[in-house]
This record gives C-alpha cells, sequence and structure tokens, in this order.
C-alpha cells in the first residue's frame, strides 16, 4: 500500500533533476513537518505527548521561529517545558547525588575499585542532563519518511526500467546521500546487482565532482578582471551547488520548485 503513495514524491524528486533527489524529498517533507507542527495538528492529542515528550532540535526550532507564530510555539514550548522541569527535577536530584558521592566515596568502595570513577559520576550526571534536549519529533519524523522512500527509490529502480534510465542520466547526489544509499544497498537489492549499482553511483559522483570543480574554479576565475567579458557558462550559483553536493541540501535557492 505504502509503495504507491510513496512512489509520486520519489519519482517527482528525480524528475526535478537536481543536484540530489534526496535532499530534495528531505527538505520537501522537512517543510511539510514544520508547518504541521504549527497547525491545525498541534492540538491533536497524540502529537501534543510526542512534541512534550521529544521536542525540537536548535535547527527546527529556528525553522518553527521563523514561520512567525509565536503563540503557536508558545503553546507547543509551554506543555513540553512542563515536561521538562519535571525530568529536570530528576536529573537534578542525580546530578547533587554524583557529586557528593565523587567527593566522599566510601573507604570500602574505594578500596573494592568497584565504586566508579568521580569522573564517571559526574559524565553519567551530566549525560542525563543533556538526554533531556537531544530528541528532536521533527527529525524523527524525517528520519522515518526517509526510510520508506529510500525503500521505495530500491523498489522503483529495480521494477520500473523508465525509472532506471532517468536515475541513470541524473546529477548524481551530495555525498551523504551517496553514501546513504550504498548503505541501504545491500540490503534491498539482490547480490548481483550490487556491482552495478555501486558502480554507478561511483561513476554519477565522479561526474558530478568533475562538474562542481570546473564550475567552481571558473567561478573563480571570473573574479580576474581579464574574465570580464568571459560567460558565467555553468558557474553563477556553483558555490551553493558545490556546499549542497558536499554536505547536504543547505544553502541557496530551495531543491523543490514552489507549489
Ligand atoms: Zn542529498
Ligand atoms: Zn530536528
Amino acid at each position: 500500500m505504502r509503495y504507491h503513495i510513496d512512489t509520486i514524491p520519489v519519482w517527482d524528486a528525480v524528475k526535478l533533476d537536481g543536484e540530489c533527489f534526496l535532499c530534495a524529498l528531505r527538505r520537501k517533507t522537512e517543510l511539510g513537518e514544520v508547518d504541521r507542527h504549527l497547525g491545525a495538528s498541534v492540538m491533536e492529542p497524540e502529537v501534543r505527548i510526542q512534541v512534550n515528550k521529544k521536542g525540537f532540535c536548535s535547527n527546527h526550532q529556528q525553522m518553527l521561529y521563523a514561520m512567525d507564530n509565536r503563540l503557536g510555539h508558545a503553546l507547543m514550548l509551554e506543555s513540553h517545558v512542563s515536561e521538562i522541569r519535571e525530568r529536570l527535577g530528576k536529573a537534578c536530584k542525580q546530578i547533587r547525588s554524583a557529586s557528593r558521592n565523587a567527593s566522599g566515596a566510601s573507604l570500602m568502595d574505594k578500596l573494592s575499585g568497584k565504586a566508579p570513577s568521580p569522573a564517571k559520576r559526574m559524565e553519567d550526571a551530566a549525560a542525563a542532563l543533556e538526554e533531556l534536549t537531544c530528541t528532536c519529533i521533527i527529525c524523527d519524523a524525517i528520519d522515518d519518511n526517509m526510510g520508506r522512500y529510500l525503500h521505495t527509490f530500491f523498489h522503483l529502480y529495480q521494477n520500473d526500467t523508465e525509472f532506471r534510465k532517468k536515475f541513470e542520466g541524473c546529477k548524481g547526489m551530495c555525498i551523504p546521500h551517496a553514501a546513504e544509499l550504498l548503505r541501504h544497498a545491500a540490503g534491498e537489492l539482490p547480490g548481483k546487482a550490487l556491482p552495478e549499482f555501486s558502480n554507478l553511483i561511483c561513476s554519477l559522483e565522479e561526474e558530478a565532482f568533475d562538474r562542481m570543480q570546473e564550475d567552481v574554479s571558473w567561478f573563480c576565475r571570473k573574479f580576474d578582471y581579464r574574465n570580464y567579458d568571459e560567460p558565467w557558462y555553468n558557474s553563477r550559483d556553483a558555490v551553493e551547488r558545490t556546499v549542497n553536493k558536499l554536505r547536504g541540501w543547505c544553502v541557496g535557492t530551495e531543491p523543490n520548485p514552489k507549489e
């Protein structure tokens, strides 16, 4: 069932012919999730419970903040903070106890070597504090969706000749997503299909980086006054595309066209 629902977005992302179809899918999912969390779903009890528990990472807080819906943001924070306050109490108890034990471990414990070192106790206590803010409901939703999209991608790659042809002619992927595809390939493809697929990904990446290298070089040379009248060729957005190819989409124009 899922397969049919996910086929269209995966196909659409490859058809965009951008620098990384997985970045396009990821960004689309991310924007949808951010929007959803400041919309009606905020009031759904199940979403609420998850938000209270997981919260949002700094990157997604930034995106929520930029949506300029202070009240929606505050409503989410209100119940999340109250849950965090409760857990903070427990963490503080552990921190206080760890710091006391660190200074006053019993002689017997010290002699038996059973007691964790003061540094280890404090490290665990600090980790308990850190754990309060190491989850993000949007990051988790993106991961879930991307997992399904990857699965769909391999299904299409194996069963839809037109899709495969289109993918073989694509501009490659960003490096993190190329690695992600390869990581999943062994589990998704029959062993005999693995060399061909791996070879395809390597060739796409090598070609893409030849192109990036050329574009970014020309971009630099265009600043030489002797090249003032020369055309830009494909290098006007070379900085953005190179950054995005190296690290995954993070700068420049959005990978998806405006709807
Ligand atoms: Zn990517
Ligand atoms: Zn996040």
